[in-house]
């Protein structure tokens, strides 16, 4: 007879206790107001209102923020289409060294923007830091360099650019949208008005000081923050051209609105993407990206890996695994770098994302909040899943836009793949498994503009990025980007 093991002895809990490591806040110095910029230069809104831009973490004002009314919106367009025809005659040489400029600027003002984009949004300075700010100025590079090689982009065909774009972005990648927005449109010879998120206005303020500095003749780049209003007015005016990144609803009302008038038109908006995990996937690897995918940002993320779908042979394994992960979150102070997961970007937000947990609960879904301690002031919401949920819930189905994911099973690829696809949106999905041939089978059944293979929320300025669907239209990123901003007129 064997001998009796000897019990294994019991393990101390591992503690993952981290001193504070807060990045300074001194880094960056905000002044006390910020006026538009119009025409390269700072200006009073015509009726002087100011709104103040709140931390989301401490609602505490942090500055006085010019609002642009319809006459500015106005007044924004005809500076850009003042610039417009000297802008569009520079040769792209020309115009490519100007975006190299701004490019390198953003790189020397880096920490300071992305103290200033953790304050003004709650998102993880890590995440400021290395991903929103180096992401921003590698896509401004990257347009750089391709805006004296247009003939290359589009071969055979000759181009012009569309003239003066609106181009209205939101609040969960404030400076990375206005860099993608810009930096394309700029190059092919357009000028441009953007219209900031009325949350996070600041950075796109510093990226027009940047322009100021960099010398980007004056009206090429106009900025004008404010509220949905200022966007409307925006989409109402004088423009070539509207790209808008935002919600499904505002999207389809400015497709409405622009139906029939021949101002072209991109949309980039919600999603509901799944992350599907098979069996033979590398377990441990695929709970990081599935962590990645889904607290990211809060879950702020249109691409976000909201529906996660586990083969059933290995949907309790990587439950169990995920919600251990989940429970070493670190969930707090946006501006400590030991911080995984921030504050959400607004009250509003916030009661959305309540608003749809309440309902998942209501609906049956089984709801595992972590509990961890979360600061007294500012916004905030628990990592948290959802077991059992129904791919009629409303959980499943609708964009919560936080740091909530929903888990279901399948047993077949097929089944996977149907799942998947079961949506109203068709932006992104990660696909976790061990077999090329398999990943690229599941790949090319998906209705979705990226799919990420054993990883997720990767992001190149190389790449397209856009959507199906409801998830909307046109590309933006890589020479696909270039597409929209001008007109193919031979
Ligand atoms: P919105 O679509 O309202 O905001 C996006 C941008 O559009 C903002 O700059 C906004 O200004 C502007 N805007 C608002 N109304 C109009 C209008 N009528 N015409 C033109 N521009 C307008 O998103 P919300 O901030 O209200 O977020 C609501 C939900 O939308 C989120 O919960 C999320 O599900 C989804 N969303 C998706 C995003 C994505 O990347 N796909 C990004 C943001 C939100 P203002 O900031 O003043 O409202």
């Amino acid at each position: 007879m064997p001998a009796a093991r000897a019990p294994a002895p019991t393990r101390a809990p591992i503690r993952w206790d981290y001193a504070p490591a807060p990045e300074s806040r001194g880094a960056a110095t905000l002044r006390d107001s910020y006026d538009l910029f119009i025409g390269g230069q700072f200006v009073e809104p015509a009726d002087g209102r100011r709104v103040a831009t709140v931390n989301p973490a401490t609602e505490e004002p942090l500055a006085e923020v010019a609002w642009a009314g319809e006459a500015d919106v106005a007044r924004a367009v005809a500076a850009a289409r003042a610039a417009a025809p000297k802008w569009r005659a520079l040769p792209g040489l020309e115009r490519g060294k100007y975006l190299f400029r701004v490019a390198r600027l953003m790189q020397e003002r880096a920490r300071e923007l992305a103290v200033v984009e953790t304050l003004d949004g709650g998102k993880p300075i890590r995440e400021s830091r290395d991903v929103d700010i180096p992401t921003a100025a590698a896509h401004v590079f990257h347009y750089a360099g391709w805006a004296d090689k247009l003939a290359y982009a589009i071969p055979g065909r000759a181009v012009r650019p569309r003239g003066v774009v609106g181009q209205i972005v939101p609040w969960n990648f404030p400076l990375l949208m206005a860099a993608w927005k810009l930096a394309p449109a700029l190059a092919c010879g357009n000028t441009a008005v953007l219209k900031p998120a009325e949350t996070t206005p600041l950075t796109a303020l510093l990226l027009a000081e940047i322009c100021q500095e960099a010398e980007v003749p004056e009206g090429v780049v106009n900025i004008v923050p404010g509220d949905g209003t200022a966007g409307a007015a925006l989409v109402r005016a004088e423009v070539d051209k509207i790209a808008f990144t935002g919600s499904t609803a505002v999207g389809r009302d400015i497709q409405r609105t622009l139906a029939g008038t021949g101002v072209g038109l991109t949309l980039e908006l919600g999603g509901k993407s799944a992350n599907i995990v098979f069996e033979d996937a590398a377990i441990d690897q695929a709970i990081e990206g599935i962590v990645d995918g889904i607290f990211f940002n809060q879950g702020h993320v249109c691409c976000a890996g909201a529906r996660l779908l586990v083969q059933e042979s290995v949907a309790d394994d990587v439950v169990g695994k995920l919600w251990d992960r989940m429970q070493r979150l670190r969930v707090g102070d946006p501006l400590d770098k030991n911080t995984d997961v921030g504050a959400i970007n607004s009250s509003a937000q916030l009661a959305r994302i309540e608003a749809l947990v309440a309902e998942g609960e209501r609906e049956g879904a089984r709801r595992r909040s972590v509990s961890c301690p979360l600061p007294e002031r500012g916004h905030w919401f628990p990592p948290t899943m959802f077991l059992d949920a129904a791919p009629a819930h409303r959980i499943a189905v609708e964009e919560i836009f936080g740091p909530v994911v929903s888990v279901t099973t399948f047993r077949t690829p097929a089944e996977a793949v149907e799942k998947a696809n079961n949506s109203a949106y068709g932006l992104a999905a990660g696909v976790w498994t061990d077999k090329g041939a398999k990943a690229f089978e599941v790949a090319s059944k998906l209705q979705a503009g990226v799919v990420w293979q054993s990883t997720y929320n990767k992001f190149d300025p190389t790449a397209a990025f856009g959507g199906f669907k409801e998830s909307g239209f046109g590309r933006e990123g890589g020479k696909a980007g270039l597409r929209p901003y001008v007109e193919i007129v031979a």
